[in-house]
């Protein structure tokens, strides 16, 4: 076998922390609070629009910046929940999930030696991106239990080099949304470094307690700047459908399309079909996503503090995020717990240190000291109550 040196980002990698936590509930048959999927698949409707596509095609290739259908259904999506006035043909382009428009997106927008300034804890594809990129992250740690935008510390963390602040809201872990007064600082910052923001809203439609999502191109200055991310999975309850898009300035766009296009350069058509058909469904469906999801995260939020968990506030996005210092052995950290609960409580949940970098291939730093740990609450109603008896059972 040739023993020539492999990509040294990727040598540095291992599976990730969904895929262990995921592998370990199954092998002990515990209920999966870890990983975030849905208990149950979204809208039969939508999915009958995608199996009549598949069945009627055309199944080949389509356009590599997505169905004009799809595209279209992405501007009117964008009019009609933010006011935000596009033009589908050269602002809007479809992608294999939202993964795959971060992926385009950074490569797209980054040389390398740029600097990206990005928020701890964060999800799991944004650093090894930033790193294929020859790029340099800067982490700008958000602190519980508020998590409140660190003011001081994000203008310290913008320099001459910034080229980007990627930001995650909804945020995946801590269930924060961003206000519209932080949104409003982070705009300023950029325009003051002329840098550009990503913002991953693949949680746009899961917002609880009338929380709004604004998206950051909604605001002054930011329409020339700003990428937006979503995903059919977390609006549509279909996260195995990978299919995402984007929402940029014209000149942005134009050099993404050209990443997608080596990347992946389509996406499934009959999928395409039916999330166009999805994003235009009324107003209900979409209320009643995020009421569903209100009704489920309080249902386990509450069950979790009953057996003795410290459990956080939580605005948006499939987690809660709770503190199990009440449980915890001598010297056992987050991951420990999380494993310990899946083997012999059989609940799985997923630890909050793998989302800091300094537990990442090339990061730096402390890894943060609060006992803090993911559970993710979109299931059936009895799929979480199983979960809370065995955890009151085993820890009660
Ligand atoms: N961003 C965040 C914050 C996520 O939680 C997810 C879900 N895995 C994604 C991006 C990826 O979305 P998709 O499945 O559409 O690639
Ligand atoms: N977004 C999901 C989560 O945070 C899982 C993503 C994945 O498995 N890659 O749990």
């Amino acid at each position: 076998m040739p023993g020539l040196p492999l990509n040294r980002v990727l040598s540095e990698y291992g599976t990730t922390i969904f895929t262990t936590m995921s592998a370990l509930a199954v092998a002990h048959q515990a209920i999966n609070l870890g990983q975030g999927f849905p208990g149950e698949d979204g809208p039969e409707d939508i999915r009958a629009v995608a199996a009549k596509a598949l069945m009627d095609g055309p199944n080949q290739y389509p356009p590599s910046q997505g169905l004009p259908e799809l595209r279209q259904a992405v501007a009117a999506h964008n009019a009609r929940f933010y006011g935000l006035q596009v033009d589908w043909q050269k602002q809007v382009l479809v992608t294999s999930g939202a993964t795959e428009a971060l992926a385009a997106t950074l490569s797209a927008l980054l040389n390398p030696g740029d600097e990206v300034v990005l928020f701890e804890p964060m999800f799991d594809v944004y650093l090894p991106i930033v790193q294929l990129a020859g790029a340099v992250a800067r982490p700008v740690r958000l602190r519980p239990p508020a998590w409140e935008l660190p003011r001081e510390a994000l203008s310290n963390a913008c320099t001459q080099n910034t080229k980007i602040i990627l930001l995650n809201s909804p945020m995946n872990p801590i269930g924060k949304v961003f206000s519209r007064d932080e949104l409003h600082f982070i705009a300023d910052l950029a325009i003051a470094h002329d840098a550009y923001v990503v913002c991953d809203e693949v949680y746009e439609h899961l917002t609880f307690d009338g929380a709004p999502h604004i998206p950051i191109m909604t605001l002054p200055g930011m329409a020339q700047r700003s990428v937006r991310i979503g995903s059919a999975g977390k609006s549509f309850s279909l996260t195995g459908w990978k299919v995402g898009y984007i929402t940029a300035p014209e000149r942005l766009a134009e050099i993404i399309a050209k990443a997608h296009q080596f990347l992946t350069f389509t996406t499934a058509p009959n999928l395409q079909k039916a999330v166009a058909y999805g994003l235009a469904k009324d107003d209900g469906y979409f209320n009643s996503l995020a009421a569903d999801m209100q009704a489920s995260r309080d249902l386990l939020g509450d069950g979790l503090r009953h057996i003795g968990f410290d459990v956080l506030p939580c605005q948006g996005t499939y987690f809660v995020i709770a503190g199990y210092s009440a449980f915890a052995r001598d010297g056992e950290d987050d991951v420990a717990f999380c494993k310990r609960i899946t083997t012999e409580a059989g609940v799985a949940a997923m630890p909050l240190s793998p989302f800091s970098m300094a537990a990442m291939p090339g990061g730096s730093g402390e890894l943060p000291a609060e006992k803090l740990i993911r559970f993710c609450f979109c299931k059936q109603d009895a799929v979480l109550q199983e979960a809370l008896d065995r955890l009151q059972r085993y820890l009660g």
